[in-house]
């Protein structure tokens, strides 16, 4: 008996431990725990010089989906786009639902250019994705931001933000693209006795 409850507990910390680190609807990572997992990898490019590349994807003009379909369509679309996100990765990327209708992709040992080629299979694979309602076909498409990370970054947070920047570049830019955060350019840099 004390070994069924030991486990029954046990199932309940599981239970209670998916409960804070995934989001309901989608079953991804929650953007919290997501944090979490991203400092761990940041650390290791940090150490070792690990190359590490991060994507941010917010699905385009999600708010009319809502308003033309209503709610519980734009669920459906949530849904089926987490899981394209989670069926594109490869096993050792962490995918996560940061927000609404946001995700990330951590993708450790991946490189800028690497990350570009990825990020254009999942924006092409969410385009081609056939969304069927019963009376209309719906495209979907999504606006990804890249950055790689360099040694000029204080923390986590600066990729985060210049995934961000990248990600607002091509919703200005026209929707249904990936843009790459530009690289500072290494300029002349004036010495003291010139
Ligand atoms: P953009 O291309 O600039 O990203 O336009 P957008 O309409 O996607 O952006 P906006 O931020 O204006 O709208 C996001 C919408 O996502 C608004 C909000 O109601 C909806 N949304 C957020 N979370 C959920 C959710 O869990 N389910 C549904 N159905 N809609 C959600
Ligand atoms: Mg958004
Ligand atoms: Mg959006």
């Amino acid at each position: 008996e004390a070994v069924h409850e030991r486990s029954r507990s046990d199932a309940a910390a599981a239970d209670l431990e998916k409960l804070a680190t995934t989001d309901g609807m989608t079953g991804l990572i929650n953007r919290r725990h997501f944090e979490v997992l991203a400092r761990a990898e940041w650390a290791r490019f940090q150490r070792y010089g690990r190359p590490l590349s991060l994507l941010v994807l917010d699905i385009d003009k999600f708010k009319s989906i809502n308003d033309r379909f209503g709610h519980d369509t734009g669920d459906l679309v949530l849904k089926a786009v987490a899981e394209i996100c989670n069926t594109t990765r490869r096993t050792t990327d962490v995918v996560a639902r940061i927000g609404g209708e946001e995700f990330a992709m951590l993708l450790p040992e991946t490189n800028e250019a690497a990350a570009e080629i990825a990020a254009e299979r999942l924006r092409k694979a969410i385009e081609d994705h056939p969304h069927v309602l019963p009376d209309v076909e719906l495209t979907v498409t999504a606006s990804i931001g890249i950055a790689g990370a360099t040694l000029a970054m204080a923390a986590f947070e600066v990729m985060l933000k210049r995934a961000d920047e990248a990600l607002y570049d091509a919703k200005r830019t026209g929707r249904n693209r990936i843009v790459t955060t530009p690289r500072p350019v290494a300029g002349h840099i004036p010495i003291a006795a010139e």
